[in-house]
């Protein structure tokens, strides 16, 4: 039962991205803001977000029109004064994401956001864009997922220090040469 319970974590390991590291209550915004921005003001641009996800989308039918709506509302590619992204939502329990992307119920509930049909983010951001931490993420062995999944938990992390060091490609160097601290020794 035991070995069930591993397989099973090994699985969602390999299917997993470091974006949204549902087990570690990690998310990634890396990608998804502009310059350089402390935690608060991009918090607080995310309320303005939330505001108005409520107030398009929420408050209405969790359709796909209605998330278009809330996508265009402004008319305009734009971020907030933070650099972050008119689209990303604070789901809360230290789940940050994009309500355009068609996975997103991967990490948030049906209850909270329902997923669309199609990619909403298309024309509006870069959907291949891949920084270095997914690039070298997507060439990992189990082993070694295993053992950047222990050297994040060493780190302690909140959502804004892990975004900003995996979109400058610190995480993934510091990790490359510290790694072998961090192999399963079994
Ligand atoms: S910066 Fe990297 S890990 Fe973060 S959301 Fe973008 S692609 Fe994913
Ligand atoms: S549209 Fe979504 S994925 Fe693209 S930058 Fe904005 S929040 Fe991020």
């Amino acid at each position: 039962m035991i070995k069930d319970c591993e397989q099973e974590d090994e699985m969602n390991l390999m299917n997993s991205y470091p974006c949204q590291l549902k087990d570690l209550s990690l998310s990634c915004y890396g990608c998804c803001r502009n310059g350089l921005s402390s935690s608060s003001q991009i918090n607080s641009d995310l309320e303005k977000n939330n505001y108005d996800f409520k107030k398009y989308y929420l408050d209405k039918e969790k359709s796909d029109e209605n998330l278009k709506s809330f996508r265009d509302r402004y008319g305009i590619k734009d971020t907030l004064s933070s650099g972050v992204c008119r689209n990303l939502v604070d789901f809360k329990d230290s789940c940050v994401a994009c309500p355009l992307h068609p996975f997103v119920n991967l990490v948030v509930s049906s209850k909270k956001t329902i997923a669309p049909k199609q990619d909403l983010r298309v024309g509006f951001c870069d959907t291949e864009f891949e920084c270095e931490t997914v690039k070298f993420w997507c060439n990992m062995e189990l082993n070694e997922r295993k053992a950047f999944i222990r050297f994040l938990q060493s780190k302690e992390f909140d959502n804004h220090n892990y975004s900003m060091l995996n979109i400058s490609g610190e995480l993934i160097q510091e990790f490359f040469r510290r790694r072998f601290e961090f192999e399963d020794l079994e």
